[in-house]
């Protein structure tokens, strides 16, 4: 690796701006954390987008900072909305892939001897997988409403409350035309909204393990031992057909700005493309989070069904996005749009809308199916550090395929001896998913608060785990 890497104190790294850079590169992490970011190659990525026209500031990256397409996952990049750009790599092929945490008011005592029934009966109600079982069925009308107004039409249906929406990250309806998502991204979505997909989707059933911060784990209905359920999905086939759409047109017009890394592609925000996409970004957002509001329908059913309680969501948000948002840069207030690729929102007391203003919104941070999670929230100084942003996960170490040969042998013991009731789709995810292929969760979570980014309020283990 050629490249200048200069430590600016336990937690912050910087790649001095040298070349065609516009800003210098920030990566949050710790000395046993960035070996590993140092051998994938993803710094590269955070030079590559720090030569991007309209950035401001620095091309940042968080602890869990890995590989990704074009952009890096864990990546936070912010372009001046009236002359920056906008990139479908800087937000994903999972459009607001994202997590959701429900408390079920339940603690783990009165739960356990049914934990297995529980989750085989979530197996049945929320579709995993590659599998051909269809999810909620809506109409092409459905469809339309939900890309227009993501919630909203939840609500509309009562299949959700106002609650909900209150709980979600934009409250779950982000404005958008709904008329720039294809005809062939509309028929991969349709059956399948509350659906979890393959591979790193999950829906676990947890235990409060820790508590770190009383007066806001109150505020936020959790408290020692309660069963907790979280779940991990995105905009599933429309999101992806919603990225591949884009990255053709991109790569077909003479508008679009091209680097030496061609996924690395981009266009001005403000142009014709740009625009279009920007709107067909927000439709599959809030497709995805009726996504999340419809798993979580099938999650309230089973627990009324088993025990007549209907959990509450503690919140919903996304963490593969950009959003144009006010920041203050060298000393002015400037309209800028961020993205946000495998890296959380994070707004702390004050940036954060009722009812979270004066405690911040819940940061969710799943770990692994064998480890820990985090409910974090942001603070103040991160709007400087990060746009407002913490990480979304601990990261992969592994690749799929170096986790099956590492782990396929001990994954099922290690999940027994770990008490996880485990109801994977298939054998391979169980193995390409193993605790092993990612970061530690803890340690990444020490960097976040380490680096002022966000602070701990709640820690879960596993319980049960479905994985796609
Ligand atoms: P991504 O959105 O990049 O696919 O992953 C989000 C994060 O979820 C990963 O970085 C990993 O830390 C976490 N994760 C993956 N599988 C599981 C799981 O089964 N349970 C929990 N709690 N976390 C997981
Ligand atoms: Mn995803
Ligand atoms: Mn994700």
């Amino acid at each position: 690796l050629i490249m200048n890497i200069r430590k600016i104190d336990d937690y912050t790294y910087e790649i001095p701006r040298e070349g065609d850079m516009i800003v210098h590169g920030i990566v949050y992490s710790t000395d046993k954390l960035f070996k590993n970011t140092v051998e994938d190659g993803s710094l590269n990525q955070v030079v590559n987008v720090a030569k991007l026209p309209g950035i401001v500031e620095a091309s940042y990256a968080m602890p869990d900072i890995h590989l990704g397409y074009g952009f890096p996952i864990g990546g936070v990049a912010a372009f001046d909305y009236d002359e920056g750009i906008i990139s479908p790599g800087g937000v994903g092929y999972d459009i607001n892939c994202g997590v959701a945490l429900l408390r079920t008011g339940m603690n783990y005592a009165q739960i356990k001897p049914r934990i297995k029934d529980i989750t085989d009966y979530i197996f049945q109600e929320v579709p995993s997988g590659l599998t051909s079982r269809k999810g909620f069925p809506v109409n092409q009308n459905d469809l339309q409403e939900i890309l227009t107004s993501g919630l909203k039409w939840a609500v509309s249906r009562g299949l959700a409350t106002e609650l909900d929406m209150i709980n979600t990250e934009d409250n779950g309806s982000i404005e958008s035309h709904g008329t720039h998502v294809s005809k062939q991204a509309m028929q991969r979505g349709l059956s399948q909204i509350g659906t979890l997909g393959a591979g790193n989707h999950f829906l676990e059933i947890q235990r409060v393990s820790d508590i770190f911060d009383e007066d806001v784990a109150r505020k936020f209905g959790l408290y020692k031992d309660e069963v907790t359920v979280m779940i991990h999905t995105g905009s599933r086939g429309l999101g992806h057909q919603v990225a591949t759409d884009y990255l053709r047109e991109l790569r077909e017009s003479r508008e679009s700005i091209k680097t030496s890394d061609p996924e690395l592609i981009s266009i001005h925000v403000k142009s014709k493309i740009g625009e279009n996409y920007l709107d067909a970004m927000k439709s599959a957002a809030n497709f995805a989070f009726v996504n999340r509001q419809m798993a979580i329908y099938g999650v309230r059913k089973v627990f009324k069904k088993f025990f007549d309680v209907e959990p509450e969501l503690v919140y919903s948000l996304a963490h593969n996005i950009a959003k144009v948002e006010d920041h203050i840069v060298e000393g002015k207030t400037k309209s800028l749009i961020v993205h946000r690729k495998g890296a959380t929102r994070a707004f702390g007391p004050g940036k954060s809308s009722p009812p979270f203003e004066d405690t911040g919104h819940p940061v969710l941070i799943p770990g692994s199916m064998g480890t820990a999670s985090y409910v974090l929230v942001g603070v103040k100084e991160n709007l400087i550090k990060s746009f407002g942003t913490a990480c979304h996960g601990s990261g992969r170490v592994l690749s799929r395929n170096q986790a099956i040969k590492k782990f396929s042998s001990i994954v099922d013991r290690e999940l027994e001896e770990k008490d996880v009731y485990a109801r994977p789709a298939t054998k391979r995810v169980l193995y390409e998913e193993a605790p092993g292929s990612y970061k530690n969760v803890d340690e990444v979570v020490a960097a976040v608060e380490g680096a002022h980014l966000a602070r701990s309020i709640v820690r879960m283990v596993p319980l049960a785990v479905v994985k796609g």
